[in-house]
């Protein structure tokens, strides 16, 4: 054995013939990471490589199905905390371990039998070979966490892919399959997962006949970029054009800060481009943004850690059924079916029924169109959806998820008749938007069999799926429900009851910050800009009209009736007076906006000029607000709401709740979420900004919570 460690081990394959294997195989774990631990051993292992005067050549694999996952960021991150110097430093001394790697006297071939990802990637960058198994993954998706490929990656990146190439790489933090890795040029070789080992052991063995220039290879990585001055500037232009008309750099300045990087160190030999990707490096890990990715990276982990735990109770579920096949039952019921659960679907209504599933049908299409479906496929995921007009089969079935219309009498009625029919330990969980989950059980004998199970619109898309416990509400349905939603794909946060629950809770007082802006007579396109271009998907009048300006306004009243003193407006707003218009949004083609329909069948939004006279009716005042106090008007009443719920014990942690705003309603995740934002203005500044505005309304009054973290020097994170 050359070298033994907990997470590497080095030794020969062929002693005859001087190949040596460099395996990455942890042996207190299930993945391989570039952990604290593994750093030092690999500076060992190359240390051991260096003293040795008999390999040839040398292959790294690793012994688990995941080649390298990259740099546990759990530890990483502490070193992000360290002044810009001395993080430098540490980076610039591990880069010595690559390098000096990179050095050894022999050829190495890496054999990419999993992801290669991040830190990953650019272990196998060091090797002057690469040969992925047909289950390799490879990618550098380091700027989703805020900063950028630090361990020479952007350099020998930029070297062995060309510009466009890394740029893209880089800015886009995808994962390459291995046709795309092998044509980008990541890779060089892709074959199958049971011949990687030999075809690695092969291409060391060409390399050492001196069938194969190797020090050719790694010569190229030490170099310039080999292109002219004209060259590496069209590049460049080409690439950041593509890049920045995507990516804001003030939103996203490690792509920034990447880009800048590669176009500095283009020229330099090896040696002194580390110095710049280091320094690159250093500035992005100290944004606000990197903290704030790096945060959301982390309380995502904390969510799936509690999914697991909440889950661990959980009854088998081989059987759901959903009543109503409306845009949510619909939704609820194509997810189920493309995740292989088969799914009954009721409704009252034969019409509802044959809509259900031609919108199922043309979600399906379009995989199939997209090449990720298979015809076969798309046809047995359809069978697992069995529309029905009556309750015939719900006695078999294990959870019933109740999508009808948003009115309690209704759903009272509906669950009370559906729990006469099912099994005595059958789930009822029910996907209201806003009604109170302890209210509804009211109307059941078996309320611990209840739970609220809210799903987002389109159900496809949206990750977030808020599991309500209501009073009498068991841990076993809870359980249930949260392995459900897993099964389904999606990403559940257990929240206590209330009106709104978590989310919707918090999004309602941010409309009545809108519609008190428009109150004043402040352009409803001005407060669109301005909330996009602080990094909202869509700013709250394209919102309102998109979720329905009639689903607003009836969750409005709702709220109102849960949280008088800061959800009751004494005015008619905005929203309400377009909805009594018969302006609902995109769903009759009038909201906020007018819309028309796009080649692709997509509603294009267009200014009104009606919307404008129309709203002068709720106008008491034309005053000009400037950009700032929007921003912190519409933060505030969304912020405190959340506050709110933490105080009110809706939501356990500010993790859980920064994640569910993301996830739920598109909060920037490049600010981390409404706790971190509060966090990083300072909470004793963002009580201050709160008493500015306090005399709005109670929505916008600093919580008690805030004021005590703020006397005590407290943060959330
Ligand atoms: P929808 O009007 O599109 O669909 C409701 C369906 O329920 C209709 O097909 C109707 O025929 C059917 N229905 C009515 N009574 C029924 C009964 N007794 N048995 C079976 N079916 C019956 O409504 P939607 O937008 O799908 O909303 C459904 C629920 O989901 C509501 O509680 C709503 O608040 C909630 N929700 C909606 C959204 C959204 O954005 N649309 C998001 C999250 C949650």
């Amino acid at each position: 054995m050359i070298f033994q460690g907990n997470k590497i081990q080095v030794d020969f394959l062929d002693q005859a013939a001087g190949i040596v294997e460099f395996r990455y195989d942890a042996k207190d774990g299930s993945v391989n990471k570039f952990d604290q631990q593994t750093s030092t051993e690999y500076e060992q292992a190359v240390g051991a490589l260096e003293a040795r005067d008999d390999i040839k050549g040398l292959v790294v694999t690793s012994g688990k199905s995941v080649f390298i996952a990259g740099a546990d960021i759990t530890e990483f991150v502490g070193h992000f905390q360290r002044s810009q110097q001395e993080l430098e430093s540490w980076l610039y001394e591990f880069n010595q371990v690559f390098n000096r790697f990179e050095d050894l006297p022999f050829p190495k071939v890496a054999a990419i039998n999993g992801a290669a990802l991040g830190g990953g990637c650019e272990m196998t960058l060091v090797c002057e070979y690469r040969v992925m198994g047909a289950s390799g993954q490879i990618g550098l998706p380091e700027t989703k966490l805020g900063i950028f490929p630090g361990w020479g990656g952007t350099i020998r990146g930029s070297r062995l892919l060309g510009i466009d190439n890394i740029l893209e790489a880089v800015a886009t933090a995808k994962f390459y399959k291995p046709d795309e890795a092998l044509k980008v040029g990541f890779v060089d070789a892709v074959v199958a997962d049971d011949a990687l080992v030999d075809s690695a052991v092969d291409l060391v063995k060409k390399c050492i006949k001196g069938e194969l220039d190797w020090q050719a290879k790694r010569q190229e990585k030490l170099e310039p970029i080999k292109l002219n001055q004209l060259e590496q500037a069209m590049a460049f232009n080409s690439g950041k054009g593509m890049i920045f008309a995507k990516a804001n750099p003030k939103q996203y300045p490690a792509i920034a800060l990447a880009v800048e990087a590669i176009e500095k160190h283009a020229n330099l030999q090896r040696d002194e481009a580390v110095k710049v990707e280091v320094a690159g490096f250093a500035k992005a890990a100290k944004t606000p943004q990197a903290a704030a990715l790096v945060g959301l990276f982390l309380n995502d982990q904390l969510v799936k850690k509690l999914a697991k735990e909440h889950s661990k109770a959980a009854h088998d579920i081989t059987e759901a059924a959903v009543l109503g096949a409306g845009i949510m039952g619909g939704g609820i019921a194509y997810q189920a079916a493309s995740k292989g659960l088969p799914i009954i679907m009721k409704d009252i209504k034969s019409e509802q029924l044959e809509l259900g599933m031609s919108e199922a049908t043309k979600l399906l299409s379009k995989q199939v169109e997209r090449g990720k479906f298979t015809p076969a496929k798309m046809g047995e995921t359809l069978s697992r959806i069995r529309p029905t007009l009556n309750y015939g089969d719900f006695g078999e079935t294990d959870i019933v998820i109740e999508a009808v219309v948003e009115n309690p009498k209704v759903k009272e009625a509906v669950l009370a008749e559906v729990e006469s029919l099912v099994k005595e330990d059958a789930i009822l969980a029910s996907n209201t938007s806003t009604i109170s989950i302890t209210r509804l059980a009211k109307a059941l004998k078996r309320p611990e069999n209840f739970v609220g199970m809210h799903f987002f619109n389109p159900v496809h898309r949206m990750p977030l799926v808020e599991v309500i416990r209501g009073e009498q509400t068991s841990e076993k349905a809870i359980a249930t429900t949260v392995a459900l939603a897993q099964k389904m794909g999606k990403t559940p946060i257990v929240v206590n009851d209330c009106p709104g629950f978590l989310v919707n809770r918090v999004l309602f007082p941010y409309f009545g910050a809108f519609d008190l802006l428009l109150k004043e007579g402040v352009d409803f396109v001005q407060i669109d800009k301005v909330m996009e271009r602080f990094g909202w998907p869509m700013g709250p009048a394209y919102l309102i009209d998109v979720v329905g300006l009639d689903t607003g306004v009836h969750g409005a009243e709702v709220m109102a009736e849960g949280f008088p003193d800061r959800m009751k407006p004494d005015y008619k707003g905005g929203i309400k007076h377009l909805f009594e218009n018969n302006r609902l949004g995109q769903k009759n083609g009038v909201g906020f906006y007018k819309y028309e329909t796009d080649k692709k069948g997509k509603p294009k939004k267009m200014a009104d000029e009606a919307t404008y006279e129309l709203l002068k009716a709720v106008q008491t005042d034309s005053r000009q607000v400037d950009d700032q106090e929007i921003i912190d008007r519409m933060m505030i009443a969304f912020c405190n709401e959340t506050v709110r719920c933490l105080e009110d014990n809706i939501v356990a942690s500010a993790g859980e709740a920064d994640m569910a705003m993301i996830m739920g309603v598109g909060f920037p995740p490049f600010r981390g979420g409404p706790c971190r934002y509060i966090d990083q203005i300072g909470v004793a500044n963002y009580v201050e900004l709160c008493n500015k505005y306090a005399h709005l309304g109670k929505a916008y009054e600093a919580p008690a919570k805030l004021v005590t973290m703020a006397a005590n020097g407290e943060t959330f994170y």
